[in-house]
């Protein structure tokens, strides 16, 4: 079992949608922004922009999500449309293939509703390019046969909120980001929401737990609520099967230590790219390509997956030259420092 969960697919600290969420991924998700914990700059923002929409009677402004996966996009987006009132439909950019795809999206639409497009940066350009129009003036732009013959007709659609996700808003073309009217951040949470948002999950889900058991669980959630709910459970089985069924601090650092997750929620993984970089690269700087051949994983997983959470835990930095293992990791993993790795940390 514990081998499974460290192949990287299957990671229990993993911040992406997997097979271990499924069953609750939706009842857990906050309906409300009252119910949505944390990312209060988010959330004031949108609570006014949603609001001023409200009052003119109009369709919120396009909105881009962008930050590590697992943070709450996808629920945000829900929490927009049902606070407009209006229609929730989702989509991803890799299942639009065709601009014929996005077509019978946009003209099956019902008049404000809210379409949201998970990994937008993954549209193919020539679906993207049908999107400008339908953005800007509610219409799309359509060419009708091939060659001298071709001509092209202009259709509405009715005016609906454009929410995009992605992991990176550097990500999107520039044609494409301008076109959205409202950006919003968002940022991993501290300890103290996720521990707010264990309390919440469990509460739903019918599982005891105290507060100390859920700051234990929330300090080694790397700061994503996906991966805090993931744990809670995993958590609860072991609560139940060796123990009396409530969740402790006691409960809580057992179970998480049979799943090989420190206290800081580092895994196998973590803690051997750190060390790879240690040994094989003298600490860093090691350019992104070279340490993704060295721990065979693609390099974009491991900028939006793994680096967010080390470096926001001060292990990692990233430099002009490349990753730069820091003190504090070298300290977290009692790994001695040489003396010219020292004087660059000066
Ligand atoms: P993303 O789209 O960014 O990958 P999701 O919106 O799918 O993330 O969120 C993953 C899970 O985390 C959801 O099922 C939800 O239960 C939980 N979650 C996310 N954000 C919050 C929040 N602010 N408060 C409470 N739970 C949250």
């Amino acid at each position: 079992m514990i081998e499974e969960e460290m192949d990287f697919e299957n990671r229990i600290v993993s911040p992406e949608y997997n097979y271990a969420d499924e069953d609750t991924e939706i009842s857990l998700r906050p309906k409300t922004l009252d119910e949505y914990i944390g990312q209060d700059k988010a959330k004031e923002n949108l609570s006014i922009y949603i609001k001023a929409a409200k009052m003119r009677n109009e369709c919120l402004d396009h909105c881009l999500l962008y930050g590590p996966p697992g943070l709450g996009k996808t629920t945000l987006s829900g929490i927009i449309a049902r606070e407009m009132g209006v229609n929730f439909r989702v989509t991803s950019g890799p299942a639009i293939e065709k601009q014929g795809d996005l077509v019978a999206i946009l003209t099956s639409l019902n008049e404000g509703d809210v379409l949201f497009i998970d990994e937008i940066h993954r549209l193919p350009r020539n679906v993207e390019e049908i999107l400008y129009p339908a953005m800007e003036d509610f219409s799309l732009d359509i060419m009708l046969g091939k060659g001298p013959s071709a001509r092209s007709i202009r259709l509405d659609v009715p005016h609906f909120t454009l929410v995009g996700a992605t992991t990176r808003s550097g990500q999107l073309t520039a044609p494409l980001r301008d076109r959205f009217g409202v950006l919003l951040r968002l940022e991993l949470y501290t300890p103290e929401q996720l521990a707010q948002i264990v309390k919440r999950s469990a509460g739903i889900l019918g599982i005891e737990i105290d507060n100390d058991g859920a700051r234990e669980i929330a300090s080694r959630s790397r700061g994503t609520p996906r991966i805090a709910n993931r744990l809670l459970k995993r958590v609860r089985d072991i609560a139940q099967v060796e123990f009396d069924g409530a969740i402790t601090e006691q409960v809580a650092q057992k179970a998480l230590e049979r799943f090989e997750i420190d206290e800081l929620g580092l895994d196998d993984f973590d803690r051997r790219m750190l060390e790879t970089i240690i040994n094989n690269y003298g600490g860093g700087p090691v350019g992104l390509d070279t340490l993704s051949a060295a721990v065979g994983e693609e390099s974009v997983t491991i900028e939006d997956v793994y680096e967010p959470y080390l470096m926001q835990i001060g292990f990692l930095t990233r430099t002009l030259r490349g990753r730069c293992v820091t003190k504090l990791a070298y300290e977290h993993l009692g790994i001695a420092q040489n003396t010219a790795q020292q004087s660059l940390d000066l």
